[in-house]
């Protein structure tokens, strides 16, 4: 097949890779390849909406230090302070661009998720922020005429040249496809798929993680994955994710003998973080003998409950769970990675030319613990920032084929599975040196992509000998301050620490 050419390749069409996508459109042609199809994204998932300090009651600086609280001391305070104060334009653009945000008479309808001390969540169509957020972008994406858009077209590795990026290679209906473009945009969310209980859609297995260390760039923080405190636990249902905006109008936590527990653990109680709700529920069960803990919506107006959470009570309803009346047994499940590809203010990596943007990078903003709905801001404040620094750049296309391919990845259903396993087992919500040892042996038996990403969690997860936000260790249960650091990790380099995540950008 005769290479593509392109100003900007996009790799992954969730929120961060269409904004992105549409974005650099302005300024050039774009090709976007995802591996799914545009509807198959986690973003199309999210449920409670984008955090945003949009109220006259809020500002930046409220959000910002509600971000710094829950990150324990590990946020990049710069790129905490570019989120939040460039959060609210991207909300304003997003509406000329013709997303339809919730609305009372008097503004935006805002709600309000564990650890933000305000009302500042915009969501769209009640809990279908995600879907009605990607279904705008899509569409406009595929009216462009500036953008060739390849769905079910896996990326399977990164060109360098010299050790700049320079396109990538995918496959296109089994068959290899090159790209070449002046700028690389990695788009491919996260890793919490590698995990049996998660919130993620099945293809969630990290590969844009590996795409990028294959190619020499540096990730960090990846011990840090986010585990959602509320997930349906039905033994028939997969771990649907039941939104901290419910506990935000109201709903509370109960553990097996029917007592609520929170407030033993937190004064926030079920506004606390996700990481005090989480591992609060973790000792809830294991006192109990039991593998969840109800949330009860009983008390709440179930007019509310029926049209602010529609679908989560037609979700529930499909279990023959009624969420106005029922009590609802919740787990934690994988829901998000903190870590990834680390990047500075503008999303560039530490490879020439190749940026990373959303779910899949690390720009410092999450810390140890992500607060509630600032991940769909991320992408977008940082797509539109990568899409800057990019134009400012504006490199060559590279025609003559003088690139390397980084070494091709394999994957493999069946040991998927069985990395799944070992990471639920063992590198899970609470972790100790033992478990995380025996991970490292088991995964080092498997040649895969998948496996490769995983052991990399495990690694870093072991060095960081603390427990932090997130991370949770048994036999580390509390924070060491000479760990305020970043984990990070390189191809062919031992795993160092890094007091500083930002690499002095512009
Ligand atoms: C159930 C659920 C609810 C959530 N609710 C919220 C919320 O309310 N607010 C909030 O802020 N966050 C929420 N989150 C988190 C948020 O949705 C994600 O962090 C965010 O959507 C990530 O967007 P992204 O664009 O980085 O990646 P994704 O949306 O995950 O998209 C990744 C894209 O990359 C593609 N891809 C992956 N690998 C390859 C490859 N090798 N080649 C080509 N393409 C590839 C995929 O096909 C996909 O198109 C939620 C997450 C879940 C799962």
């Amino acid at each position: 097949m005769e290479a593509i050419e392109s100003d900007f390749l996009v790799i992954g069409a969730g929120v961060a890779g269409l904004y992105a996508a549409l974005r650099a459109a302005e300024h050039g042609s774009v090709c976007l390849l995802t591996k799914t199809s545009l509807s198959e994204t986690n973003s199309a998932w999210a449920q409670g909406g984008i955090a945003a300090a949009l109220d006259e009651s809020d500002s930046p600086q409220l959000h910002r230090e509600d971000t710094l609280r829950a990150g324990r001391g590990l946020c990049d305070e710069r790129a905490v302070d570019v989120l939040v104060r460039e959060g609210p334009q991207c909300i304003k653009e997003l509406e000329n661009l013709g997303v339809r945000f919730d609305r009372t008479p008097f503004g935006y309808e805002l709600g309000r998720e564990g650890g933000h001390s305000r009302r500042r969540i915009v969501h769209a169509g009640g809990s279908s922020t995600g879907q009605r957020l990607v279904a705008r972008l899509s569409e406009l994406i595929v009216q462009n005429p500036q953008i060739r858009l390849v769905e079910h077209a896996p990326v399977v590795e990164l060109l360098t040249s010299d050790g700049v990026c320079v396109g990538a290679r995918a496959l296109c209906d089994g068959r290899s496809q090159i790209v070449l473009a002046r700028v690389t945009i990695l788009a491919t969310g996260g890793a919490a798929a590698l995990y049996q209980r998660t919130t993620n859609p099945p293809g969630t297995t990290g590969e844009g993680i590996a795409l990028a260390y294959r190619a020499g760039a540096e990730l960090a923080d990846l011990e840090f994955i986010q585990f959602h405190p509320t997930a349906l636990a039905v033994p028939t249902a997969r771990s649907f994710l039941i939104t901290e905006a419910v506990r935000g109008e109201g709903a509370y936590l109960l553990n097996a003998q029917g007592e609520r527990f929170m407030l033993k653990y937190d004064e926030r109680a079920e506004l606390a973080p996700r990481d005090v709700v989480a591992r609060a529920i973790f000792e809830e069960m294991r006192a109990t003998g039991t593998d969840h803990v109800f949330l009860s919506l009983r008390h709440l107006d179930p007019t509310l409950v029926r049209t602010r959470f529609a679908n989560i009570y037609e979700a529930c309803l499909h279990y023959g769970l009624d969420l106005t009346r029922d009590l609802i047994p919740v787990a934690p499940a994988a829901h998000y990675t903190i870590g990834g590809v680390r990047t500075d203010l503008w999303g560039e990596t530490t490879v020439k030319n190749l940026f990373a943007i959303g779910e899949v990078s690390c720009t410092g903003v999450h810390g140890a613990n992500r607060l509630a709905s600032n991940s769909l801001l991320e992408c977008l404040v940082f797509a539109r920032r990568a899409v800057a620094a990019a134009v400012r750049l504006a490199p060559p296309l590279l025609k003559k084929r003088s690139f390397v391919a980084c070494e091709a990845p394999q994957s493999d259903p069946h040991s998927l599975e069985q990395i799944k396993q070992i990471m639920t087992r063992y590198v899970g919500l609470v972790r100790d040196r033992e478990g995380l040892e025996r991970a490292l042996r088991e995964l080092s038996a498997l040649p895969t992509d998948q496996a490769l990403i995983a052991r990399l969690i495990a690694q870093s997860a072991l060095v960081r000998t603390e427990s932090r936000g997130v991370h949770i260790r048994s036999d580390f249960p509390h924070e060491d301050p000479k760990l305020q650091a970043h984990t990070i990790v390189q191809k062919d380099r031992p795993i160092r620490w890094e007091k500083n995540l930002q690499m002095g950008s512009p």
